[in-house]
């Protein structure tokens, strides 16, 4: 296989940058250390490892200092999270939502759990996330507002809410966002999955809009295993995700009477805990990410065919995957680059198949989708593990 001159300099930069692979190093590998056995360990001696107990409580008061949201609610993972977001803002059957079509798959599947209509979106190329420009202009044209809600005149479906999502932990341009949603009656949903300790104009990711997901998966900033949160911006509407994540069961000392259909969305106390020792490093995480980000946007200024996708403007992001630009590639070129890379021992990989191309998604609504097709084929993730910058 000859190497075609992006690829030598892609791992030109690799080697550069992180030194030579002697195992293969990850795209984002979890960190533990002492703390975080001790707090797990507490929980374990403690007795409390499932439903209910201190951690989960300590985790979102903890959670809430970091963002500055009005009330956080722990969950068992991040799609669950992105559930309950679309159940509460009112999101029914056959509704459609707005929603990138360049994200992971669980963003539009959380809509699909509600039998909801996802309607793909498309993204700008310098932040990665929907183009709120793009946007009004396409909902000018192919919507309209009866009622003081909005519709799709084609399909003649409600359109209630849009979802956007922080790629990679680069903050989308949040403030046009809000006015786009605000203008158009849609409810703002942030999947801030991959966002945690990133921030758009000093505000953190997750916070412009009611309703936030997060999540604690194992290859996320920090994790608890599996996890995740749902962040809310009014308190009323923050005991009620509480509630309906819980089983929507009334507090008594021995009667069992719940009264809605609730979910078991509960994150276990044990999970929690890990993830109270977790915080406390996240800025420590941020802090060495940010600077092996650096170290690769440095490096890559060498190198004419490799652009690296740093921050946009007015926002600091926690890097959590570093990302590549790579103009001069085809999605033809995908395979042979990643099995360069992986043979040197740099794991690499493209961002994901952009969903309205996955069979279950392609025969929904969608509006031009230029840049999510151009970007899919041209993004390569770096391995972006916050360790790196420590081991060089
Ligand atoms: C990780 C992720 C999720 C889902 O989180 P899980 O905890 O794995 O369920 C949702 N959206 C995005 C963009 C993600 O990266």
């Amino acid at each position: 296989m000859k190497m075609r001159r992006f690829e030598e300099e892609l791992l030109s930069l690799l080697r550069k940058t992180l030194g030579e692979a002697r195992e293969p190093l990850q795209l984002h590998e979890p960190e533990f250390n002492e703390a975080d056995v001790e707090l797990v360990t507490d929980c374990v001696r403690s007795g409390w490892v499932s439903s209910v107990g201190k951690y989960v409580d300590q985790f979102e008061r903890d959670l809430e200092k970091i963002t500055g949201a009005r009330r956080a609610v722990a969950v068992c993972n991040g799609t669950a999270a992105l559930h309950v977001c679309l159940k509460v803002a009112g999101v029914e059957p056959d509704d459609e939502v707005l929603v990138p079509s360049l994200t992971f798959v669980a963003t539009a599947n959380a809509i699909r759990y509600q039998f909801a209509i996802p309607h793909f979106v498309d993204v700008e190329t310098a932040t990665l996330g929907v183009d709120p420009d793009k946007l009004r202009k396409y909902l000018e044209a192919a919507t309209e507002i009866k009622n003081n809600q909005l519709f799709n005149i084609k399909t003649g479906r409600k359109i209630k809410a849009l979802i956007v999502m922080h790629a990679f932990g680069h903050p989308c341009r949040m403030e046009k966002l809000v006015e786009v949603a605000q203008d158009f009656k849609l409810e703002l949903i942030e999947d801030a999955a991959e966002s945690l300790g990133s921030y758009y104009k000093n505000k953190h990711t997750g916070t412009f809009a009611r309703l936030a997901a997060l999540s604690f998966n194992g290859n996320k900033i920090v994790t608890t295993g599996g996890g995740g949160a749902v962040l809310i911006s009014d308190e009323d509407l923050g005991k009620h995700v509480k509630h309906l994540t819980t089983t929507a069961k009334l507090s008594h000392p021995w009667a069992f009477n719940h009264d809605e259909v609730g979910y078991n969305y509960r994150l276990p106390n044990l999970n929690a805990a890990l993830g109270c020792a977790q915080l406390r490093k996240l800025g420590s995480f941020v802090e060495d990410k940010r600077k092996l980000a650096n170290r690769y946007l440095k490096n890559s200024q060498d190198y004419s065919l490799l652009k690296f996708c740093a921050e946009p403007a007015d926002s600091k992001s926690n890097y959590w995957l570093n990302t590549v630009l790579i103009e001069s590639m085809t999605q033809e070129d995908q395979p042979q680059l990643f099995e360069h890379c992986h043979k040197a021992g740099y794991i690499t990989r493209p961002a994901w198949t952009p969903l309205h191309r996955l069979k279950m998604y392609s025969s929904f609504p969608k509006m031009d989708l230029t840049n999510t097709e151009w970007l899919a084929a041209r993004l390569v993730n770096l391995p972006s593990s916050a360790k790196l910058v420590r081991d060089i």
